[in-house]
């Protein structure tokens, strides 16, 4: 290695020195390093968190899958770009491609977004086998840790194997691990598309914006695991002059532990990386799925909507089943031309979305864009827009009859059809939110060769196509909200929160402390206001606390509910409304990441240093527990009031983080949540 860099271009934060063939980028806690070898070859040859190194030994910043060897840069030349941005450029020798990585650098918040772009300049096509967007070699040492997350799995077990986060000790890796997307191609049907490098003092977290088919494979070799994070099982025939982007990789460094890094990643998220979100959000939600399914109608609804908005809700979704053509004998019949239907609702979706509105709420509507009826009329008309795979359409495999077939997204005609019809919806029935649903994966995807991608990066393809139209959505219906939902949070990435508002997080639902368990996992990853989840048939006040980790609603017929019950809700509104400025700020998990028979969550507002500690008891013998809050200022006193009655205490900042807090519950299950504020300077001079 060499030592400090003769610096042609830096700001302090990006050096390069293309004589010394050393590129740098230095911030807080992040810094990574590329040297080019004697032979030529530009590695990466540090990448540091805090004080330590996690590369163990140089490696190439790109490789061909089917080559017998990672291929390294030659003639790499480096630019910086605003500053804030080194762009590396260099030839791949076998292949004679170029290729261009960027790289990307949020500097107080030690973030690095990485981006390859590869390049065809040679005079001939060139196969590209699976690509990964990162490659890294990373020490087999017993003191730090690799980290993956289990995505949003059907999961009626407590503890939940949906959003469990999984460490194994960098020295007790096999020979060949690998995780991914589920077999079905949802990006996080098993997997979240994250992992994170931990020790004592902090780590690395690395997410990778992709919401297809992935992988993170880890191999050993000798003292070494090699890593690669990226697109899997694809491959493309790059036509001279053609250029493909990878999917970009975001690497955050931190310091602490996993709750800072959280907290850090979080904020960057949503800071940098997600739509903008309107004021008082999350919305209080009120779904009809679960306490109606498909059997519905303006009537019924509007019932539920006068409940719902007395009640506090503050968005109304009509959810499956507001469109014509559903038989009895096939749950997927009249998809694909989202047509209201009049029989259900006589006046139109438009009239029964201003009602919604006169009663203080937004209007909400479920679509599947992606999933068609094969015997419709958009597939009578446009057989050939359908993903096939072996000549056959790809079909969502169902026990009770016909399940749909997916169309392909690599088809641009399809991308252009399917933009227009969703803008069509949201105009014509007034949708001021709209729950996009995706029940179904492409499997290896679509490998037709006539829809205008190759034969073997259909999902690929379809990929990229819904992101072109989730875009063009956006740009049309600016103030539109989208909530990403795949069967309850298969599909939830970097990718799709890039475009969406919030994700339903888990068709399973039912049970407060698997809900709850659920967006405590997530959250490592995903803001919380992203986590979507509602109350169903269970609702006491600690069934409702469950939800209010993340974004928080009900679905359930509330025209059956008892007088006891509103009022329970309604102390659950006005509880959620106090929690809600809090959900964009830091969050502790004072029971750590995972399940006991007790989880206590503070959560602290982002601008004024209050918080909240949420506490839930779920088994177990022990009726209290002491926790030991981050106490954001140890000066003043503080003012904890429990939500479960009795006199406000005070207690110093020192006491409160040296000895902690008892919370005490005697219900099983059962919650309280403490309010903690500090008092004025006045008092606290006086005091
Ligand atoms: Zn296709």
């Amino acid at each position: 290695m060499q030592g400090p860099v003769d610096v042609a271009v830096s700001d302090g934060t990006i050096a390069a020195s293309p004589e010394a063939g050393v590129w740098a980028i230095e911030t807080p806690v992040l810094a990574l390093r590329w040297e080019r070898d004697r032979g030529g070859d530009t590695r990466l040859v540090s990448l540091r968190t805090g004080g330590r190194e996690w590369v163990s030994s140089p490696v190439p910043v790109f490789a061909i899958a089917g080559s017998s060897m990672p291929v390294a840069f030659e003639d790499v030349e480096a630019t910086v770009v605003d500053g804030r941005s080194l762009r590396l450029c260099g030839r791949v020798p076998p292949s004679g491609l170029t290729v261009v990585m960027s790289v990307t650098v949020y500097e107080p918040d030690s973030v690095v977004v990485a981006d390859i772009e590869v390049e065809n300049r040679t005079g001939g096509d060139v196969e590209l086998g699976s690509l990964s967007s990162l490659h890294l070699t990373v020490p087999r040492d017993g003191d730090a840790s690799l980290a993956v997350l289990a995505g949003g799995r059907w999961d009626e077990s407590l503890p939940p194997r949906g959003y469990r986060l999984q460490t194994t000790n960098l020295d007790e890796i096999g020979r060949r691990v690998a995780v991914g997307a589920a077999a079905d191609g949802r990006s996080s049907g098993e997997h979240v598309p994250w992992f994170a490098l931990l020790d004592d003092a902090g780590g690395l977290l690395a997410a990778m914006a992709w919401s297809g088919r992935w992988q993170l494979g880890i191999a050993r070799s000798g003292e070494d695991n090699g890593l690669t994070f990226g697109i899997s099982d694809f491959s493309h025939r790059l036509a001279p002059g053609e250029k493909l982007a990878l999917p970009s990789v975001v690497l955050a460094g931190f310091a602490g532990d996993l709750d800072d890094g959280a907290n850090a990643w979080r904020r960057w998220v949503s800071r940098y990386w997600m739509p903008s979100t309107p004021p008082d959000w999350p919305w209080i939600q009120y779904n009809h799925w679960y306490a109606y399914f498909g059997d519905i109608d303006a009537e019924r609804l509007l019932e539920e909507a006068r409940l719902a908005a007395t009640a506090g809700c503050e968005v109304f979704v009509i959810d499956d089943g507001w469109f014509r053509g559903r038989r009895p004998d096939s749950y997927v019949a009249g998809w694909g031309d989202w047509v209201e239907d009049l029989t259900r609702f006589p006046d139109g979706l438009r009239a029964f979305g201003e009602q919604v509105r006169s009663l203080g709420m937004r209007f909400g509507l479920w679509v599947e864009p992606e999933r068609v009826d094969e015997d419709g009329d958009l597939v009578r008309q446009h057989p050939d827009w359908v993903a096939t795979r072996r000549g056959g359409p790809i079909r969502k495999p169902g026990s009770d009859g016909p399940e749909g077939v997916h169309l392909c997204l690599g088809n641009p005609e399809v991308q252009r059809w399917m933009t227009d019809e969703i803008i069509r919806v949201v105009r014509d029935y007034g949708v001021d939110w709209l729950k996009w649903d995706y029940n179904m994966g492409y499997g290896l995807g679509c490998d037709a060769e006539d829809h205008g991608h190759q034969s073997t990066d259909g999902h690929f393809a379809h990929t990229h196509g819904l992101y072109a139209v989730l875009a063009r959505l956006r740009a049309a219906c600016p103030d539109l909200v989208i909530e990403n939902c795949a069967s309850g949070g298969h599909r939830i990435d970097l990718g799709t929160l890039r475009h969406t508002h919030t994700n339903w997080v888990s068709d399973y639902t039912h049970r407060a402390a698997i809900c709850r368990q659920h967006v405590q996992g997530a959250g490592l990853v995903l803001p919380l206001v992203h986590l979507n989840t509602w109350a169903l048939e269970d609702r006491d006040l600690s069934d409702f606390r469950s939800r209010m980790g993340g974004a928080f609603g009900v679905s359930s017929f509330m025209g059956r509910w008892t007088a006891e019950e509103r009022a329970t809700f309604e102390q659950a509104v006005a509880e959620y409304r106090r929690i809600r400025p809090c959900l964009t700020g830091d969050r502790y998990l004072l029971t750590g990441p995972w399940h006991g028979d007790w989880d206590a969550w503070q959560i602290v507002h982002p601008s004024d240093v209050s918080f909240a500690i949420l506490a839930f008891r779920d088994h177990g013998h022990v009726s209290e527990i002491r926790v030991h809050p981050r106490v954001p200022d140890m000066d003043r006193t503080w003012r904890i009031e429990r939500a479960s009655g009795g006199t406000a205490e005070t207690v110093s900042g020192r006491d409160l983080a040296a000895n902690g807090i008892v919370i005490s519950i005697e219900e099983v299950p059962g919650s309280e949540i403490l309010w903690c504020s500090p008092t004025s300077p006045e008092a606290d001079r006086t005091g």
